[in-house]
């Protein structure tokens, strides 16, 4: 299992940390980007989930904000809630 990216940030403050994801959002190609919708279904189902912990993915390590706005992504747990669009067109899952 990969380390909580998390802990590797100096002295991680809340607000700092929020920022800086949606710098990194906001500097994402829209052609690397999922669909609003399919991006706020997979936030949805990262939310339901019991691997969320602090904004971070127990499974990968990721901020689940920058992993889900990635089209090419997908969940990565052993029975994934959502894969990669377009494959999984809404964002449900497979
Ligand atoms: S990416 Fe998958 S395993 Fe990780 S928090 Fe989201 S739904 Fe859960």
């Amino acid at each position: 299992m990969k380390p909580c990216r998390r802990c590797l940030i100096d002295a991680p403050d809340g607000a700092a940390l929020l920022e800086a994801i949606r710098a990194r959002l906001d500097s994402l190609p829209d052609d690397q980007k999922a669909p609003q919708s399919v991006y706020e279904n997979r936030l949805a189902a990262c939310q339901r989930c019991d691997q969320l912990v602090g904004g971070t993915c127990r499974q990968c390590g990721c901020f689940v904000l920058l992993r889900a706005a990635k089209r090419a992504m997908g969940c990565p747990a052993p029975q994934p809630k959502w894969t990669r669009w377009p494959d999984d067109p809404e964002g449900i899952g497979p």
